[in-house]
């Protein structure tokens, strides 16, 4: 029988979801809280990261920062430092910008939907997130997740990547939502996503949607998204060694990565070039970067923008990936350096 996608099928798949979350959801640590900044801090650090990765950061922020408040007051570099390896650095300063508005209200952050898409660094999924599962709002939430297992339970073969697919999907997600529990209902769908309808050889036979799902016999032709060509990028960065410290600088304002800690890009017309110590590869937005590292001399004074390093200040410091990646390969290389 073809599903359709009336109220009553609509209400039939929610049932079936909500029974399934009760049993099936994992135990994760900001499922065991209320607190709105412990949930507002566990949405934004997994916008673009696992749950696996994003478990050991979560737990020792709050160790760190464990309140609006502390994060408000905490400096730049040791946000940044708690942040290193997760990627994606503007959310840390966004969520320190948004812990300065809510410190600056009292630490009471806004149980509004209105007040919450009005704070800095919360955009449409994070207001949606917070407000449902902190404060029961019904928002519906629409991510990578909700996003492949709406288009494959009605296969919606619309482009995901047109904003008018995704404005689609989000009415789709909306009339879908459970109102008397959106909390509950927003973390099953994504839940979903995230452990039985998979990106790749989704788990259709488990599945409690099977039933009325569309896609389920091509459910891998779903969702259809239009691909953005890799490019790719070659970069030098110079290795300047001074006893046992290299020559780093950190990045200014207004460049990728600001507030990090890297290696300075090969200078022909400030540094002589020695022989090549490391290749790495690593993606940045749209580009496939190779970066080779070679070594080098100033040849004149080195410049007051950086500093020379040793491994131990380097561990300290919070670094690019790519960078940090660099750092492990030197020290392995020459363990006396
Ligand atoms: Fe996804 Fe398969 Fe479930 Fe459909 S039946 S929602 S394709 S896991």
């Amino acid at each position: 029988m073809k599903p359709s996608t009336s109220g009553k099928h609509w209400r039939s798949l929610r049932g079936k979801l909500a029974k399934w979350y009760a049993s099936a959801k994992r135990d994760l640590p900001w499922r065991r809280t209320t607190d709105p900044y412990a949930i507002t801090v566990s949405e934004i650090m997994l916008q673009q990261t696992q749950v696996v990765t994003v478990i050991p950061y979560y737990e020792r922020w709050l160790m760190l920062f464990p309140t609006w408040e502390a994060l408000a007051c905490a400096k730049e570099h040791d946000v940044i430092k708690a942040w290193e390896g997760l990627g994606y650095y503007r959310r840390a300063r966004n969520l320190q910008a948004l812990a300065k508005a809510v410190a600056l209200e009292g630490g009471k952050m806004t149980r509004s939907a209105e007040g919450l898409r009005a704070l800095p660094g919360i955009g449409p999924y994070t207001a949606a997130a917070v407000g449902s599962i902190a404060f029961g709002l019904p928002l519906a939430v629409l991510d990578g997740n909700v996003m492949r297992v709406l288009t494959r339970v009605l296969a919606l073969r619309d482009d995901i990547s047109r904003p008018q697919t995704r404005a689609k999907l989000q009415e789709i997600a909306n009339g879908f939502l459970d109102k008397r529990d959106p909390s509950t209902h927003n973390q099953a769908v994504m839940e979903l996503g995230a452990t039985v309808c998979l990106p790749r050889k989704p788990l259709c036979p488990i599945c409690p949607l099977r039933e009325g799902c569309r896609g389920r016999d091509h459910a891998e032709d779903f969702p259809v998204k239009s691909r953005v060509a890799q490019v790719k990028r070659a970069e030098i960065v110079a290795i300047l060694k001074k006893g046992k410290s290299f020559y780093c600088e950190q990045v200014p304002e207004g460049k990728p990565w600001h507030g990090l800690w890297r290696f300075p890009d090969f200078d022909p017309a400030r540094m002589e070039r020695g022989e090549a110590v490391a290749r790495i590869k690593y993606g940045i937005t749209k580009y496939l970067v190779t970066m080779q590292a070679v070594s080098a001399k100033w040849k004149s004074r080195a410049p007051s923008t950086g500093r020379y390093l040793t491994a131990e200040e380097m561990q300290a410091l919070a670094f690019a990936a790519p960078h940090r990646k660099l750092a492990k390969t030197l020290a392995k290389s020459s363990p006396s350096s």
